[in-house]
């Protein structure tokens, strides 16, 4: 079915006219595999926002035929502009309308439409969705630091959209609907190629799971990026296997990064369990000194910002 979706895209477009979206990461080392099987010239092209693992650009660097394509502002400049990129893209955005609003109206955060739709559980939209899990973040509006869900946009959205408009080239994706709802939304809206939007993209692993991303590369012996480790199955004990005679009862799983992505992203921060940041104190030493260290000594402040949403938020981020 994926084969059959790159195909319908490719005789829309030709062949020189499409682009994978390569990102370094597993599932679209994947779709980098199909795609070039099928197609051996489709350039790919990697958004380089220097907030990637290392490991990932080295990864990177290993494949023929990928553009390197830039964002104008760097990753400091889009949290002092517009703020950090924190607990969810839906918070983040609901925060930064909210403070937007009250500018432009020069009245206090509490008293702008937005902040009622977004944070006020007694609000008719709350009632309407009153499982909506946004009402527990009012305290961000306080935050002493700007919030924003724009850094995707930015450091990503905008940047792949001007290499399209220069290149005319449409875009293959590797994202698939398991991942969140919004993406489950688009998929059951769109289809898994999406001619007719604004913005044509086609996402041929929309029905994936990570199981069948992981069992492709098993079963392919596909090379992908020294962070993720090896591939083994594990048991419903725990026990980890390199092969199996028979995968039933087993799934499978890395040994190293589980999800790769950018290194300093905030969203996901409120997850019991989220220990990104812990876990870059080992691994990438440097790099978290340099996030965690106050502004005026030329980090990104990610102590103060972290130390503030734990004391106000009654959250426990590890770090
Ligand atoms: S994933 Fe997070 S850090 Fe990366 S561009 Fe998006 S918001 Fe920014």
């Amino acid at each position: 079915m994926t084969k059959q979706r790159i195909r319908e895209w490719v005789q829309e477009y030709s062949a020189n006219g499409v682009y994978v979206s390569f990102s370094g990461g597993k599932d679209s080392t994947v779709l980098l595999h199909i795609v070039r099987e099928m197609y051996p010239s489709i350039p790919a092209v990697f958004c380089d926002t220097g907030l990637e693992y290392p490991e990932i650009r080295e990864f990177v660097r290993s494949f023929e035929n990928v553009e390197w394509i830039k964002p104008k502002l760097n990753f400091k400049k889009v949290i002092e502009e517009y703020g950090y990129p924190v607990i969810s893209k839906d918070v983040a955005q609901c925060v930064f309308d909210v403070s937007t609003q009250a500018r432009i109206r020069e009245c206090d955060k509490r008293e702008t439409p937005m902040w009622d739709r977004a944070f006020n559980p007694e609000s008719e939209y709350a009632k309407k969705y009153p499982t909506f899990s946004r009402y527990k973040y009012d305290y961000l509006n306080d935050a002493p630091f700007k919030i924003s869900h724009r850094c995707c946009d930015i450091m990503k959205k905008q940047i792949a959209k001007e290499y399209e408009k220069e290149t005319g080239r449409k875009v293959i994706l590797g994202t698939m609907a398991q991942e969140s709802r919004l993406r489950q939304t688009q998929w059951f809206a769109d289809g898994c190629n999406a001619f007719d939007s604004k913005r044509p993209k086609s996402k041929p692993m929309s029905f994936w799971t990570e199981q069948d991303v992981l069992k492709y590369i098993k079963h392919n012996n596909i090379k992908i990026a020294s962070i993720y480790g090896d591939i083994v199955y594990v048991d419903n004990d725990g026990n980890e296997y390199e092969n199996t005679i028979c995968d039933e009862g087993v799934s499978l799983k890395t040994t190293g990064a589980e999800r790769t992505g950018c290194m300093f992203c905030l969203f996901g921060c409120s997850i019991k369990g989220w220990d990104n940041l812990a876990r870059m104190k080992e691994s990438h030493p440097k790099q978290y000194d340099f996030i965690m260290r106050p502004s005026d000594q030329g980090g990104l402040n990610y102590k103060a910002v972290i130390d503030w949403m734990n004391e106000n938020g009654n959250l426990n981020i590890q770090y």
